[in-house]
């Protein structure tokens, strides 16, 4: 069941969290209240070191109080107001969320990275500042966790390259760049002036939503999720609340966590268990896009180049060519691959 977040009718703006954050000191026991049977504990990890088998290069600072209640603040919000949303997040395996050190180097994506197949968020001291709301009224960091946490719902795209998806939100992603390049702009020109209106007229809540498939549905879900004044076309929403505001199937579970597991194996270099994995998944779900993907990696750095090919090419009939960056990865180990074999 999802519910809006909004409240008693009203605009859900940024002014209400200024309230709610001055109250942080009462929310402590709230929180130790409503999750008092353990699980949601168990569902995030507030962490000072890196996992074990991160892969992440950042340097670490510590969590204050203040800051781990704000940020479990929003974690209770999700939790009640879209659990399915939450479920997903942590479907295979509890969030890290780490707070980076003051003079860290900045790094990838605006304010934090998203590390989907670590399942970890990235906190860096400007999403602690308040009185920010974004170009549709909610509050920067607000907007932002919900977000990324949309892209952590999604761990392996079963969402984001669904036919579902990709039917619904390519055609706007579309009219968005035709109308920045009839202007002789990209989408990237667009962005950095923040030319958010010609995307909200043709369903996006944003021009970075037209980024890409993953980005229009991270931006989308936040839209829903805070109620703005932007209503998402009823056919982008009915997808979202069909599929990423649900509770996570079986399958999804199996497909992300054997991922996540597999990862792990492949950047330590245990090919052969990370395949094993993989198999694992595969043989359940013959369209795990993501699976042959991966898999196809494992393959050609363990030197199988036939296998990792054929991985490949049966992942490209299965990823939507509109997700540039997954196909585009794909392509370029497949002509790798030939002109190895000088095929
Ligand atoms: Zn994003």
């Amino acid at each position: 069941m999802f519910m809006s977040k909004s409240t008693s009718g009203g605009q859900f703006g940024w002014r209400g969290l200024l309230v709610r954050a001055s109250v942080v000191a009462l929310f402590v026991f709230a929180a130790s209240f409503a999750w008092a049977d353990g699980a949601f504990e168990k569902s995030i990890d507030f962490r000072d070191t890196l996992a074990k088998e991160s892969t992440l290069k950042i340097a670490l600072g510590s969590w204050t109080d203040a800051e781990r209640q704000f940020v479990l603040q929003m974690l209770d919000e999700l939790h009640q107001y879209a659990p399915g949303l939450f479920a997903r997040a942590t479907q295979s395996g509890p969030i890290n969320l780490y707070r980076t050190a003051e003079d860290s180097p900045s790094h990838p994506a605006a304010a934090w990275a998203r590390r989907r197949h670590e399942n970890s968020l990235i906190f860096r001291d400007d999403f602690f500042q308040t009185g920010r709301p974004n170009h549709l009224g909610v509050e920067y960091s607000h907007w932002l966790f919900i977000h990324e946490i949309a892209h952590l719902a999604d761990p392996v795209d079963s969402i984001g390259q669904s036919s579902d998806w990709t039917n619904v939100v390519e055609p706007r992603i579309r009219a968005v760049e035709d109308y920045f390049a009839a202007d002789g702009k990209s989408l990237r020109d667009a962005m950095f002036a923040y030319l958010d209106k010609p995307a909200i007229s043709r369903g996006l809540p944003s021009v970075y939503a037209a980024i890409s498939l993953h980005e229009a549905l991270a931006e989308t879900t936040a839209a829903i999720y805070f109620n703005t004044t932007f209503e998402p076309p009823d056919d982008l929403k009915a997808v979202l609340i069909a599929r990423l505001f649900s509770r996570p199937t079986a399958q999804d579970i199996n497909n992300s966590t054997r991922y996540r597991e597999a990862y792990v194996y492949y950047r330590n270099k245990r090919y052969l268990r990370a395949v094993q994995t993989l198999n694992k998944a595969l043989d359940r779900d013959s369209e795990f896009a993501m699976g042959y993907y991966l898999r196809g990696f494992v393959n050609s750095n363990w030197g199988r180049l036939e296998k990792a090919r054929a991985d490949w090419t049966r992942g490209l009939e299965l990823v939507p060519k509109s997700d540039v960056r997954v196909t585009g990865e794909m392509r370029n180990g497949i002509k790798f691959i030939n002109d190895e074999l000088g095929e």
